[in-house]
This record gives C-alpha cells, sequence and structure tokens, in this order.
C-alpha cells in the first residue's frame, strides 16, 4: 500500500477544523500510521516548498505556514496519494470543486487547510524529511477485510489480511 504525507497547514489549525477534515480521512478508509504537532521552520520549509522558492508570494507561504504549529501525518491506503490528492482539491479554494477538503473549507490560494504529497516520489521524499523510521506504526486495522477486498489486499479466506 502507499503512503503520503499531510500537513495541516496552520489555517486549519487556528480555525479549528482539525477533526472535521481528519474524520473525512477516516471515513474514507484511510489509516493513520503517523502524526505530531510541530513548529516548521524557514529551513525546513525553504526544503518542502523548493520548487517555489524563487515566486514572488514565497515570503507569504512562509509567513502563513509558521504563523502557528502545524500537524503532519502519514496516511495509508491503495493508491492513497491519489485518493488524498482528490480529496484535497484544486491549490485555490475558490477554484476547488465543492466536495473537496479545499472546496469546502477555503476561499484562498494559501490559506488552504492542508498540503497533501503531489507523487509517490514526494511522498517518499516528504514522509522521510518530516518522519524517523520509528514514528511510523506498521499498521493493519482489524476492520481491513471489510475496507478491501480480498484481491485488492492479497488476502484469501481464513487468512490474516497481507496489506
Ligand atoms: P499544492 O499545495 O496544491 O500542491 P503547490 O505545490 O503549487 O500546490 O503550492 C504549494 C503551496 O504554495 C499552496 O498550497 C499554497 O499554499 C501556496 N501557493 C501556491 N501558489 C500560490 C499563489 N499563486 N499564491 C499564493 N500562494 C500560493
Amino acid at each position: 500500500m502507499e503512503q503520503t504525507l499531510i500537513i495541516f497547514k496552520p489555517s486549519a489549525i487556528e480555525r479549528a477544523i482539525v477533526g472535521s477534515v481528519l474524520s473525512r480521512f477516516e471515513r474514507k478508509g484511510l489509516t493513520i500510521t503517523a502524526m505530531k504537532m510541530m513548529q516548521l521552520s524557514e529551513e525546513l520549509l525553504r526544503q518542502h516548498y523548493a520548487h517555489l522558492v524563487d515566486r514572488p508570494f514565497f515570503p507569504l507561504i512562509l509567513k502563513s505556514m509558521t504563523a502557528s504549529p502545524v500537524i503532519v501525518m502519514v496516511l495509508r491506503g491503495l493508491d492513497a496519494i491519489a485518493v488524498v490528492r482528490a480529496m484535497t482539491g484544486a491549490t485555490n479554494g475558490r477554484k476547488a470543486e465543492p466536495g473537496t477538503i479545499r472546496g469546502d473549507y477555503a476561499v484562498s490560494g494559501q490559506e488552504n487547510i492542508i498540503h497533501a504529497s503531489s507523487s509517490p516520489e514526494d511522498a517518499e521524499v516528504e514522509i522521510k524529511r518530516f518522519f524517523s523510521p520509528d514514528e511510523i506504526f506498521d499498521r493493519t486495522p482489524v476492520l481491513t477485510p471489510f475496507t478491501y477486498s480480498a484481491d485488492e489486499i492479497d488476502m484469501t479466506l481464513n487468512q490474516n489480511p497481507k496489506p
């Protein structure tokens, strides 16, 4: 199964909607494998948003992402990276489709509630950036056989799930 990195940005923390957004991921069937609160540094943000450091709005990103602590999280599931990106919606909350997280909770391009890894390559690097291996829990929820079909998780009757 894939793992993807989520950051609950200060816009989620300060507006107190972390629970509502996290509840969507849990209801969808994604599994939390790591989670912690932390204050982001400029150095870490320059790594995380390296593709944007030369853009005129980068100082805005720094100000916004350091305005409060954030919650970082790893979610696991089949195709978790694409599933979470689809749930997240377009970058600008005003353009994001209703029904997506940004479409339902954001009206801003910057204050857009969460970050979610955009590709398997990014997810691998981002998870390592925020978590050490001992902070990630290799857990298989007991309801997994009711979340995925046997062929999807390589499980046959009377066998334990092997995600
Ligand atoms: P996404 O978060 O959807 O993957 P990007 O990687 O392009 O999008 O941008 C990272 C973050 O930088 C966005 O989530 C947003 O907070 C900020 N950002 C991107 N583009 C703009 C912009 N034009 N104006 C202000 N902030 C922006």
